[in-house]
């Protein structure tokens, strides 16, 4: 439904035509798991049903197991949009490898920034909010704040209450707060100030005589209009720097892999982009309001260099990163660590989230567990600390899911 909403409200306002319900399960056998998964389906169909009843919908079963090669991806194609059905090719896992894990306590926040960073859909908000929530504990005396900046923010949900742009204490704890930055709006508020002093800065009158200034003027605003990616949450960051700068703890869910990647790159290309903006303004020094405008790009650019200097700070700030226990984000995980350790960001571990633990004697389930086995097999070889996150059945939200989020953790051996 938001994604509805922003559709439609896009520059160019679009419609969904179809919606394809993925990962599907609606013949579960006698599996408890499957048929909870299946029963989840079923609510999710209905639910579809109920409020795009105009919209075509698609089901696509849950093989079990990845959808890895041409062919595979191709049965797939055909069984989602042909109505086919998907036949489990039963793919052989190769030689089932061993992991030993051992039990341990959840990490707590351990230094003023948190970020946690992931793909879509891996639980990154869940896991931090388990973060943030078992840090109360062993820190009783100081503040937790949660902040999301992911566009499509889902604090709510995990709290069930609403979150907005304002810190507010959820779970009835004063010491606990949550707020949901919307990162363009930040941006946006401040170029719309900025342009308002140019504006009256550049059609001014000096001792009588008019200055015509609009081609700076012009030069100022278009600059102002090319905003380099990943800026807009730079304006969220400064938000978050002010919540540090405010004592206690801060735990920031940040915008999915690519996204957050750029948004960590952009320190470097926002300084060029405030020293072109200065530039178009150095011939009007004399002039205050420019002067006012100088200053603040000014501002900005000294936060940025504050913003990379925590970010790169295993004192001051961390970056945890959120995964499942699946082929492909596996590949994808492992790019974003090569990012990460290429520039300086301090990593202590990776969450692999909703992890079989016992699998009883389902096919489909001892398939999908033994391709999550392989898989952290695999990140084991990272070198990095891998921390297990157990699956639920139900979904992670108020106090009590926090309470069992956070009581089971294990680490790969
Ligand atoms: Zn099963």
């Amino acid at each position: 439904m938001r994604a509805r909403e922003q559709l439609r409200n896009a520059p160019v306002p679009l419609e969904i035509d179809e919606i394809v319900l993925n990962r599907a399960l609606t013949r579960p056998g006698d599996c408890a798991r499957c048929k909870t998964i299946a029963k989840r389906t079923k609510k999710a169909q209905q639910f579809l049903h109920r409020e795009f009843q105009e919209i075509p919908l698609r089901v696509a079963e849950d093989p079990g197991e990845p959808i890895l090669g041409p062919s595979a991806l191709l049965a797939f194609g055909r069984h989602v949009f042909d109505g086919e059905a998907l036949k489990s090719k039963l793919q052989k896992v190769s030689k089932l490898k061993e992991v030993e894990l051992e039990a341990i306590d959840w990490p707590s926040l351990e230094v003023p920034l948190t970020l946690t960073l992931g793909k879509g859909g891996v639980g990154k908000t869940t896991i931090s909010a388990g973060l943030a929530f078992h840090s109360r504990r062993p820190h009783p005396k100081e503040s937790v704040t949660i902040c999301s900046i992911d566009p499509a923010p889902s604090l709510d949900d995990v709290f069930r209450s609403e979150i907005g742009a304002q810190p507010r204490s959820v779970l009835n704890d004063p010491k606990l707060k949550a707020a949901e930055i919307d990162a363009v709006a930040e941006y946006e508020y401040w170029a719309a100030e900025m342009q308002q002093k140019v504006e009256s800065a550049t059609s001014t009158e000096v001792r009588g005589v008019h200055l015509d200034l609009s081609f700076e003027r012009d030069l100022f605003l278009a600059v102002l209009d090319v905003v380099p990616p990943g800026v807009d949450e730079i304006f969220a960051a400064f938000r978050i720097l002010d919540l540090v700068d405010a004592g206690g703890r801060v735990q920031i869910d940040m915008a999915p892999t690519g996204h957050a990647l750029e948004v960590l790159r952009t320190p470097a290309r926002l300084l060029g982009w405030a020293r072109v903006l200065l530039k178009t303004l150095a011939h009007h020094r004399t002039l205050p309001l420019a002067r006012d405008a100088a200053v603040e790009i000014a501002t900005v650019s000294q936060r940025v260099r504050e913003l990379a200097a925590t970010l790169s700070d295993p004192k001051r700030s961390c970056l945890w990163v959120v995964m499942l226990a699946e082929p492909l984000p596996d590949r994808e995980t492992r790019r974003l660590l090569d990012a990460l350790r290429e520039m300086n960001a301090p990593v202590p571990g990776v969450f692999v989230n909703r992890v079989l633990m016992v699998t009883g004697n389902c096919t489909r389930c001892n398939r999908a567990s033994s391709w999550q086995k392989q898989t952290l097999a695999k990140i084991r070889e990272w070198n990095v600390p891998v921390y297990v996150v157990p699956e639920f059945s139900e979904e992670i939200a108020g106090k009590n899911g926090l309470q069992r989020l956070t009581k089971k953790l294990w680490r790969l051996r």
